[in-house]
C-alpha cells in the first residue's frame, strides 16, 4: 500500500474533531479535485510502498486509541481490508476519510465521506484527460448508499461558494434517509482568511438547515502544512 505519511495529531475536522489519533495517510487518488489540498497523494503522488505489517507496527508505536486511515483515496486498496481486520482487533477506533467513489468490505468505526461536488471539477487546462474522468467518477450513488447502510457515518462536503447550494440540495434528495445532522459541510480554503469568509455565509445556512458547520480546525492550530 503507497503511504506518503504517517503521524499523529489531533483530528481538526468533523465529529472526533480534538481527538488524538495516528493518520495513515494513503498516497493515489482516482479524483483530481482543483482545490486537493493534498497534492503530493492526487496531483503528484508520492511515497512509499509499505507492508500491512509495517503499517500496524508503525501504528501501535504511536500508542494512540483512534486511527485514520486517510488520503488521497485509502479504498483503492484491497489491502484496505486485512489491514483494518487488524487494527480492529487490536481494538482502535477506526476512522476512514474517503470521497465514497469505492466501495471495500472494511472494519470501521466511523465512514467519513466527503463526496464531491461538481464545483470540485478541475479545467481541462489543467487536468487534461483527468477532467472528463473526476466529472465522470465523482457521484457514485451505490457507493454512498451502501456505506451508509453499513457504517456509522458522517458526510462532509467541501462547499467553494452558495452556488453549491442547490446540487448539495439534489445530492441529499437522492438519499432521503440521511438526517441533517449527519451532515457537515466545510468552507473550501487552506488560508485563515479564506476559511473565515466562507465560514460567514455558510454559517447561517448550516443553523437554517440543521447541518454542522466544520471548521478546519487543523488549518488553525498548524497551518496548511504536511503531518499535521
Ligand atoms: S478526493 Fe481528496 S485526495 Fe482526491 S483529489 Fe479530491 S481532495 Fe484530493
Amino acid at each position: 500500500m503507497l503511504i506518503a505519511e504517517l503521524y499523529t495529531s489531533l483530528q481538526g475536522e468533523g465529529r472526533l474533531t480534538g481527538t488524538p489519533s495516528v493518520f495513515v495517510r494513503a498516497s493515489g487518488c482516482n479524483l483530481r479535485c482543483w482545490f486537493c489540498d493534498t497534492p503530493f497523494t492526487s496531483w503528484q503522488p508520492e511515497g512509499e510502498d509499505w507492508s500491512l505489517e509495517e503499517i500496524v507496527h508503525q501504528v501501535q508505536a504511536k500508542q494512540t486509541s483512534h486511527v485514520v486511515i486517510t488520503g488521497g483515496e485509502p479504498m483503492l486498496y484491497s489491502e484496505m481490508v486485512p489491514l483494518t481486520q487488524e487494527l480492529k482487533r487490536l481494538g482502535l477506533h477506526i476512522t476512514i476519510e474517503t470521497a465514497g467513489t469505492l466501495h471495500l468490505e472494511v472494519a470501521c468505526d466511523l465512514m467519513s465521506i466527503s463526496p464531491k461536488l461538481a464545483s470540485s471539477t478541475p479545467s481541462v487546462a489543467r487536468a487534461g484527460r483527468w477532467a472528463a474522468r473526476h466529472e465522470r467518477v465523482r457521484h457514485q450513488p451505490h457507493v454512498i448508499r451502501k456505506m451508509i447502510a453499513e457504517y456509522d457515518y458522517q458526510l462532509k462536503f467541501v462547499i467553494d461558494s452558495e452556488s453549491d447550494f442547490a446540487e448539495l440540495d439534489s445530492w441529499l434528495e437522492e438519499f432521503p434517509e440521511v438526517r441533517p445532522e449527519r451532515v457537515l459541510l466545510m468552507p473550501q480554503g487552506t488560508k485563515l482568511e479564506e476559511l473565515a469568509a466562507r465560514s460567514a455565509w455558510l454559517a447561517p445556512f448550516c443553523a437554517a438547515r440543521g447541518f454542522q458547520l466544520c471548521p478546519r480546525k487543523h488549518i488553525e492550530w498548524y497551518g496548511a502544512t504536511r503531518g499535521t
